[in-house]
């Protein structure tokens, strides 16, 4: 297994992570198919399992964002926030779904991984998914305040960045935003 050599990869964004057995489902057939994936009994969509995370997070206490990992069309972990419950300031949706993904498939790479959430990643956790090769990223509404990808230090577009997911955003957004929103209103009262 390959470690990223400091100073290599010559500051282009890479793409094509050469290990990543990933890419015999083009793009635009996995979009179409990923909204029928099957989830345990009812057929949902990643993203709709996504928002049931969230929402059980804010059932919990927490911020309502939350997380689900694919693999070969198949959600193979999902979590919602947990930074209170386990006083643990990186136990955001996308690290815990990342690690459960992990154990799942044993490994420490998801290459041919897909994950769902309901906020544009932090910078933590956009970090988390390149280290983990994750192959694609969807997300549902941006976060000018705390995002990591399209805004703050936009960590897919660094020279420092050694694998980039291919991203997508906006699906599902207005619930998603609808969501946030209430729960910060709420928090004011
Ligand atoms: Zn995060």
């Amino acid at each position: 297994m390959q470690k990223n050599a400091t100073g290599g990869n010559s500051g282009k964004m890479n793409n094509k992570n050469s290990q990543s057995p990933a890419a015999s489902l083009a793009p635009a057939e996995n979009l179409v198919s990923v909204t029928h994936l099957a989830s345990g009994h009812a057929k949902i969509s990643p993203m709709q399992a996504a928002m049931e995370e969230a929402r059980a997070a804010e059932a919990r206490g927490e911020v309502p964002i939350g997380a689900v990992i694919t693999h070969k069309n198949r959600i193979i972990a999902r979590a919602g926030n947990r930074t209170r419950e386990i006083n643990d300031p990186t136990a955001h949706a996308e690290i815990l779904a990342i690690r459960i993904a992990c154990e799942a498939l044993e490994n420490e790479r998801l290459g041919d991984c897909d994950l769902y959430v309901t906020l544009e990643p932090c910078a933590m956790c956009a970090a988390a998914i390149s280290f983990a090769r994750i192959r694609r990223l969807y997300y549902a509404s941006s976060d000018p305040k705390g995002g990591g990808v399209e805004y703050g230090p936009r960590f897919y577009s660094q020279p420092t960045c050694h694998h980039a997911p291919e991203v997508y955003s906006g699906i599902g957004e207005a619930e998603a935003t609808d969501m946030l929103k209430r729960f910060f209103q709420e928090k004011r009262k």
